[in-house]
């Protein structure tokens, strides 16, 4: 029998994070991590492997990130967890003694019950090297390749398969805009419009009946009658949290599917915690259960489970939604709660926008447009989101934004920010676009 002092199942974003962190908190702690899979993916680069990147061996995880930690790495498939024992067993016969145990099982594609999803051809994304490649080679050659589901995940597989594919590429989302959980209207108008510039379809509105064809799949019906011609659907509607490990040891399971955690990570066993995709999480707005599944929110979880194995050090404060996307050449970025998020939690809230040159002068090399617009609640000031879209810094000062939610900033807060700029590098202080919007709200908050 194997013994380690912490074992950690799951070597993605999460088991990853948690391993080294708790290497870096208790350095006198062994620590093993259990994965299934050879090698592991970089979760969020998949769709760029069939466009940018073009191979799924150049968007791996180097395994080198556990051995400079001193994480050992067993590759093989944790079966069972015995809470009485502390044992993990696994597929290949391996029982393994833990002192703390951290479950980072991720999640799997969600896969609706609509019929023809068992066709050939029809792919739901799964993060894993040899479907990766079967699904690269199947796309070849293929003349219409038909997306379902307009967030992020299909976007980013439209865009990027457009880059390599002579083929017709729709993308067919049920709600009336693509990115429309993440981002106001106008800017998923600007989305969908720089979509169609780039000769992808978007179809709004749309609800997919079934998926037909004979063996394979040949066309996707939709709601009304109306069919696409599809030698090939990738199926991007959201991730579902797998726990079936968990749940096998009677450990409980949320409203969202996920492991209940409290905000130490902690799961109803004082020794396991969980985190990543698999485990229940709440919004930082309301407290309520949130579904939001994110490398960004994965990695802070583990973070946390990683640091209070032995002792309490740190808090969850909740899910607040970070991430970006780009289309083309053009970043959206989203922090928080949107206007229709803010009505949806019963905020009253006002907004403010800016949107400038990204360099001062404008004749500077690489200028591009950038617009931030900011909500924030109307009684107090604090702020409640961001939304930024136009050059790609908008990657980085969707992190600032973040910050400032987290810190329950004010507009004033913000309107006060001492920001760097350089001409070669931003906007103008004088247009600095995020202090702008903060300005711009303050005047609608007074
Ligand atoms: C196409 C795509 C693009 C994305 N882009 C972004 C993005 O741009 N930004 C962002 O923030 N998020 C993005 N995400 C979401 C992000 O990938 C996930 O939130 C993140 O991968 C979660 O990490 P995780 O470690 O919790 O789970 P996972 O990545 O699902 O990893 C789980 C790990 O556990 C292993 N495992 C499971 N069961 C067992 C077992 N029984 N025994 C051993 N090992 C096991 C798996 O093999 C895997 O290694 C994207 C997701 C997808 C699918």
């Amino acid at each position: 029998m194997k013994q380690a002092d912490i074992v950690v199942i799951g070597g993605s974003a999460a088991g990853i994070t948690a391993a080294i962190t708790a290497r870096r908190h208790y350095p006198d702690k062994n620590t093993l991590l259990i994965r299934k899979e050879e090698q592991v993916l970089i979760p969020c680069g998949i769709p760029y492997i069939f466009g940018t990147v073009g191979s799924p061996d150049k968007n791996l995880i180097p395994d080198a990130v556990l051995s400079k930690n001193q994480v050992e790495l067993l590759v093989d498939e944790a079966k069972e967890i015995d809470r009485e024992k502390h044992q993990v067993r696994t597929a290949r016969g391996e029982t393994i003694a833990y002192e703390r145990l951290v479950i980072a099982t991720g999640s799997l594609p969600a896969m609706p019950p609509v019929p023809g999803f068992e066709l050939e051809n029809v792919f739901p994304v799964f993060k894993d090297v040899a479907h990766l490649r079967h699904m690269q080679e199947a796309l070849k050659g293929v003349s219409d390749l038909v997306i379902i589901g307009g967030g992020f995940i299909g976007v980013e597989f439209a865009d990027e398969c457009k880059k390599n594919l002579e083929a017709n590429v729709s993308i067919v989302e049920m709600l009336s805009h693509c990115l429309m959980l993440a981002y106001d209207d106008e800017f998923c108008a600007e989305a969908e419009k720089l979509l169609k510039e780039r000769g992808i379809t978007p179809m709004t509105d749309t609800k997919v009946e079934r998926v037909s064809g004979n063996g394979r799949v040949q066309e996707v019906q939709l709601a009304g009658g109306r069919k696409l011609p599809a030698q090939a659907v990738i199926i991007g509607i959201g991730a579902t949290a797998s726990v079936n490990l968990a749940k096998n040891a009677s450990l409980p399971i949320g409203p969202t599917g996920g492991i209940v955690v409290d905000r130490t990570m902690r799961t109803v066993d004082p020794n396991i915690f969980a985190c990543g995709d698999c485990a229940e999480k709440v919004s930082f707005f309301s407290g309520r259960p949130s579904p939001l599944k994110l490398a960004s929110i994965a990695t802070a979880e583990a973070r946390i489970a990683g640091a209070n194995l032995f002792g309490t050090r740190r808090e969850n404060i909740g899910t607040v939604g970070v991430w970006s996307t780009v289309i083309g050449e053009t970043a959206f970025a989203t922090a928080g709660l949107t206007e229709a998020l803010a009505t949806r939690h019963g905020y009253n809230y006002v907004v403010g926008a800016a949107e400038a040159p990204n360099r001062h002068p404008g004749g500077m090399p690489g200028m591009c447009s950038m617009k931030v617009k900011l909500v924030f609640e109307k009684r107090t000031g604090v702020i409640l989101g961001g939304q930024v879209m136009g050059d790609k810094a908008a990657g980085e000062v969707i992190n600032a934004i973040s910050a400032c939610i987290q810190n329950r900033m004010t507009a004033e807060d913000i309107a006060m920010f001492q920001t760097g700029t350089h001409p070669a590098l931003t906007a103008s202080p004088i247009a600095y676009q995020f202090v702008n919007a903060a300005e711009a709200a303050i005047a609608a908050l007074s």
